[in-house]
């Protein structure tokens, strides 16, 4: 059956009620249901489940989708059943089914009335589920979250990897899906790679939400206050503030209730009754703010949340996409302020240190994504989508002065001399350092790595020495985020110059630096050495 010979439209309205699709989805159906295997990168709230939930109905046999968590699946399985009088259209194959269940399970697959199984990665490497669905047919294999196969991705699970392996047992010819809401390219070529489908046809959705206002201000002692006088400042609206700790959050919510807000905490180490009720006070609006850890919004589809607050900034740029990304999911109002200091990225580092080697150094690298963030005068929505491998205007761009620095720019200044002269460097190193030994050979700071390539003998070691690494990391900052540099993922982060940095080289013209932003409190030179 292929998609020109089904109405799609006539199914989504059959099904889901909806008579239009939404952004790349009905293009995604079609390579789904022509069995192609298929990539999707699509912001939260995009429509990605109707992806493969809408083809898995049409479709003959039973669709997998392996989903990382089991409340989610759950989420999943009412959704669909709530769209359709057949009982058995969606199951859950996972832990928390006894062996009756299983046993019906698995009768209503081989009858062929389950049309999408949800299972966690686990439940695929037990033996008798693979034996048992090697013997009914699958219609293809749907793999959410799919940024947990990468290291790379913000929240990496091992289980994730063996996935390929899987599902060769169960079929060689199944088509497969793979959808995540964050990838930067690195993590797409590696979920690619490890599902071994990088022929997939790959629909990208634009990661702008134009609708958020984004905003980092300085982290001082009083930032308890700065924060009941935004909420102050926005009464009647609900948000969320993201903090690190659980402790954290029990004193933020005490201290936020004392001061008349109406707030609850929420953090995994509550029993499963007070955070379930937590949320549905957060949901039903009987609250105004819930004060959380990461463990809160995985599945959580408010669409008013007028506001995020991180207390303290996130492990990575994607963590701060997702959870920012709460914010406005109904199109209007987002605003979304992250306080920011050094000291924070120290602890985060610290909590890293007893992990393996190549854990640590990629942690590190995507703190140092965070830091560039904190501290840069660009756009910040430019900084994200670039990120995120999207080209950004920020003069004409979609919700272009949305942010503090396009609101309240900095001052700027030509740097085109200086810029030369760090593009300089970078070749005449080889294109073989990381930021640090860039910006050390311009200060001529000597270390063991830059005596092992010789570079302080180098006629430009030290030839930005009337200049301090504070300036040197923010101008390197600024000449990746225009593209005259570029980090290379695979060696952790080396700098390298891209074609428009040689063609700057050849021809130097007009670079306007934008001063950055100076957090005088927990001030740093820029460099972790
Ligand atoms: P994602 O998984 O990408 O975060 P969801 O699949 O949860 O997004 O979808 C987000 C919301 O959009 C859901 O409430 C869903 O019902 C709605 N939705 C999905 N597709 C459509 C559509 N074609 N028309 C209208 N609403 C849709």
């Amino acid at each position: 059956m292929t998609s020109q010979e089904i109405n799609l439209h006539e199914q989504l309205k059959k099904y889901f009620g909806f008579s239009q699709f939404k952004g790349l989805q009905e293009e995604v159906i079609k390579s789904i249901v022509n069995d192609h295997n298929t990539f999707v990168v699509m912001p939260t709230g995009g429509g990605k489940s109707l992806c493969y939930q809408l083809p898995a109905l049409i479709k003959e046999g039973t669709a997998i989708v392996v989903s990382p968590l089991i409340a989610l699946m759950k989420n999943q399985v009412d959704a669909i059943r709530g769209i359709s009088s057949e009982n058995g259209i969606a199951h859950v194959l996972n832990s928390s089914l006894n062996k009756t269940e299983v046993k019906q399970v698995k009768e209503d697959i081989t009858n062929g009335v389950t049309k999408l199984l949800y299972v966690a990665p686990e439940s695929l490497t037990k033996e008798e589920n693979v034996e048992f669905l090697r013997s009914v047919k699958i219609s293809f294999l749907a793999i959410d979250e799919a940024h947990c196969i990468s290291e790379w991705g913000h929240d990496f699970r091992p289980e994730y990897r063996n996935l390929r392996t899987i599902v060769k047992r169960i079929g060689d010819d199944i088509p497969i899906i793979g959808l995540t809401a964050t990838a930067t390219p690195k993590v797409q070529e590696d979920i690619l790679k490890n599902l071994g489908i990088t022929d997939a046809r790959t629909f990208k959705a634009s990661f702008n939400r134009p609708n958020l206002y984004y905003e980092i201000r300085p982290k001082t002692k009083n930032v308890d206050a700065d924060i009941i006088r935004f909420i102050k400042q926005n009464q009647g609206k609900t948000g969320i503030i993201y903090c690190l700790s659980r402790k954290r959050v029990e004193e933020l919510a005490q201290t936020l209730q004392v001061n008349g807000i109406s707030a609850v905490p929420y953090h995994a180490g509550l029993d499963a009754k007070t955070r379930s009720r937590h949320q549905d006070m957060f949901l039903m609006e009987d609250v105004d703010v819930v004060v959380a850890t990461i463990a809160f919004g995985m599945g959580i589809d408010k669409p008013d949340v007028r506001f995020v607050i991180h207390h303290d900034i996130p492990k990575s740029i994607e963590s701060y996409y997702q959870e920012t990304g709460r914010a406005g999911r109904d199109g209007g109002e987002g605003h979304c302020l992250a306080f920011y200091s050094y000291k924070d990225i120290e602890k985060l580092e610290k909590f890293m240190s007893g992990k393996p080697v190549a854990e640590q150094e990629i942690g590190h690298a995507l703190l140092q994504e965070v830091v560039a963030f904190a501290e840069t005068s660009v756009s910040r929505r430019k900084f994200i989508l670039h990120y995120f491998g999207e080209e950004f205007d920020e003069k004409t761009g979609e919700g272009a002065d949305m942010d503090d620095n396009v609101r309240n720019p900095k001052k700027k200044h030509e740097a085109k001399d200086e810029l030369e002269l760090l593009l300089k460097t970078v070749k005449a190193t080889n294109q073989l350092y990381k930021s640090k030994e860039v910006v050390n050979t311009l200060v001529g700071k000597s270390n063991a790595v830059i005596k092992s390539h010789k570079t302080d003998e180098n006629a430009l070691f030290g030839k930005g020495q009337d200049k301090d690494s504070k300036y040197w990391m923010a101008l390197l900052r600024q000449a990746l985020v225009a593209g005259y540099l570029r980090k290379d993922i695979e060696t952790y982060g080396v700098v390298k110059l891209t074609k428009k940095g040689e063609k700057f080289l050849n021809s130097p013209d007009s670079f306007m630096m934008t001063e950055d932003h100076t957090y005088e409190v927990d001030s740093h030179d820029g460099i972790v050495s």
